[in-house]
């Protein structure tokens, strides 16, 4: 048994702390050597200070954090870093009964939400699924900061913000690919579309990319006949954000998020992506009950247009969309608790990709305004669920049979 199949068998094994707060002081597990080197680009700009955004520095952020009231590590992944989620808000209800897919169609909606259900909707924002981009794990370590001390690491105060945040119960998962986070660069600032292709979704042996669309074409990627797997997948090659199949759930990583969102009754998923655009909500998934669908079509909107107004994308959105068949963990994630999820794709760096010999940016971000999407989508998401409920469980009525 070489040391990848321990870790396997480790990870695949009952010892897997799955959902079990770390002991008071506890460090978590040195992270292991990765199997492949990180990517270097030269010339790459430095990072400003508060672009926090390495393994070690998402550990020391989370294991030091104590204004939360709850902190758990929901995986380890395959080279043995801890996934981290901390909760803000009251965390003390027991484990439901029953699940969302019986509890909903049960004698009464609290069966699955308690009674009394959570005094607050339950909302989780989860960054870095796909480790290569930086710009919500950024946003999610300054948040985290905000709410442990008052002020992000530029030191500025958010005090909307944090008050809009206690009106939840809030999880926040600063990075949910690890591994994939150990391999690539601090950011992918001032990058051409070749490099970014490159340090995303990685390059096979002969050096041509992998691409986006190539990249899932196999799942797990192929380790053996990659020079570089880019920082999209985790280290065993799975992109989590396509651990979608129900029965078949490959990762640590996805099973734990799914185990987290069932467990705590989460109402609404925020998921946290870049690419080489300017930001912007995605068309919600169609694949869904049609009310969520509606809603959360109606939600992103109303963020894009703040994103807009924001100056943080020169494009103005098109409102009412036509929701798209993808399926990936949004869609199980909305089984999973009965959640209305989206997914916001944050810019690596422009407003459209260096693309020689046509496509030109007209628009390059800063690094503050790389991550001030996540929390202007925050601000807008948690009021909208204030003005409406994000979810009609059900009614008081209790059904027999
Ligand atoms: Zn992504």
């Amino acid at each position: 048994m070489n040391r990848r199949e321990f870790m396997a068998g480790m990870v695949a094994g009952t010892a897997l702390p799955i959902l079990a707060a770390p002991r008071e002081g506890e460090r978590p597990r040195e992270p292991l050597p990765t199997r492949f080197k990180p990517i270097e680009i030269p010339g790459l700009a430095p990072r400003p200070e508060f672009w926090k955004v390495r393994p070690q520095e998402i550990m020391d952020v989370c294991a030091r954090a104590t204004k939360c009231s709850r902190k758990e590590i929901i995986a380890h992944t395959p080279l043995g870093y801890p996934v981290y989620a901390l909760f803000y808000g009251d965390f003390n209800d027991a484990p439901p009964q029953t699940n969302w897919s019986a509890g909903s169609s049960s004698t009464t909606w609290k069966n699955y939400m308690g009674n009394p259900p959570p005094a607050k909707q339950t909302f989780l924002f989860v960054a870095g699924i796909h480790g290569a981009e930086p710009e919500c794990v950024a946003g999610a370590m300054n948040l985290i900061q905000l709410l442990e001390t008052g002020a992000d690491f530029r030191g500025r105060a958010n005090p909307a913000l944090v008050d809009l945040i206690s009106k939840y119960r809030f999880i926040v998962v600063p990075c949910a690919n690890m591994d994939g986070r150990a391999i690539s660069p601090d950011h992918l600032h001032g990058l051409g579309w070749h490099d970014f292709r490159a340090a995303s979704q990685g390059t096979w042996k002969d050096g041509s990319l992998i691409g986006w669309r190539g990249s899932k074409s196999w799942f797990p990627l192929p380790l053996d006949k990659v020079s570089y797997p880019g920082g999209y997948p985790n280290a065993d090659g799975f992109n989590i954000m396509h651990d979608a199949a129900p029965g078949h759930i490959r990762t640590a990583e996805g099973r734990g998020l799914l185990q987290l969102a069932e467990r705590w009754r989460v109402d609404a998923v925020l998921n946290g992506h870049s690419y080489e655009y300017a930001p912007t909500v995605l068309t919600p998934g169609a694949i869904d009950a049609p009310d969520k669908v509606v809603r959360a079509n109606a939600i992103s909107d109303r963020i894009n247009a703040a994103i807009h107004a924001a100056g943080l994308n020169p494009n103005k959105p098109k409102p009412n969309r036509t929701p798209r068949g993808t399926i990936n963990l949004n869609t199980v994630l909305a089984l999973a608790s009965g959640a209305l999820t989206l997914t916001l794709e944050c810019s690596v760096s422009f407003d459209k990709p260096i693309k020689p010999p046509k496509v030109k940016p007209t628009r390059t971000f800063t690094f503050d305004e790389l991550m001030e999407p996540v929390f202007v989508t925050l601000r807008e998401y948690l009021a909208d669920g204030l003005e409406q409920p994000f979810l009609v469980r059900g009614d008081d009525r209790v059904y027999t049979d």
